[in-house]
């Protein structure tokens, strides 16, 4: 299993980090060891001063394929939920500014958080799904699918073009604006539509 992720799919976060607008999605990979086991908590690393949540729909991928047509895509998933991208901002500005990968920054163990539930896809109408993250009881992130730059569908075929997409694989698609630090004692919770599907807590 693999898990993707979408970086700059919306126009508010590139603003808010100062990056440019890609012309195709931008992509990088996690570990399978970044799944935080269920019911564990978050333990920040002891190698960034700079954790950061990024809130996320995460589609699962339900079938094998390679090359897929846009016009195709949608028979590859079924499944939406809903995924922390944790990012040791700071490692990743280092990298960034080095030219060098950002594995560190991203693939760290607990660094994907996972909901506990999937919404089948024909939940939502018009591919309008909303979403948010509360921090210690208040919102700090905002988004809507219909506000991404690339749709599932464009992310599966381009992803697809580099690797085989296999049953099960993750694709986080990348976060709305609001990302930030987390400290030791938060809380995060993150929902669709007024679900709440994801707990986590910092320490
Ligand atoms: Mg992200």
């Amino acid at each position: 299993m693999k898990i993707i992720c979408i970086g700059r799919n919306y126009f508010k976060h590139i603003q808010e980090l100062e990056n440019d607008v890609p012309l195709k999605p931008l992509f990088f990979l996690k570990p399978e060891t970044a799944i935080q086991p269920k019911g564990h908590p978050f333990f920040i690393p002891d190698f960034s001063n700079e954790i950061h949540y990024e809130v996320e729909l995460v589609i699962k991928i339900k079938k094998t394929g390679k090359h897929i047509e846009k016009q195709f895509a949608h028979k590859y998933f079924e499944e939406i939920g809903l995924g922390i991208d944790f990012t040791a901002r700071d490692i990743q500005e280092n990298c960034k500014e080095k030219g060098l990968p950002w594995e560190i920054a991203k693939g760290f163990d607990g660094s994907a958080q996972i909901s506990n539930k999937f919404f089948k896809k024909d939940t939502f109408l018009n591919k309008n799904i909303s979403f948010c993250l509360k921090k210690n009881n208040e919102i700090v992130q905002i988004g809507n699918s219909k506000e991404m730059i690339f749709s599932f569908e464009e992310i599966i075929s381009y992803v697809s073009k580099f690797f085989t997409l296999k049953i099960g694989d993750l694709i986080y698609t990348g976060t709305p604006s609001g990302v930030g630090k987390v400290e030791k004692g938060d809380i995060l919770n993150g929902f669709i539509e007024k679900e709440k599907i994801l707990n986590v807590i910092v320490k």
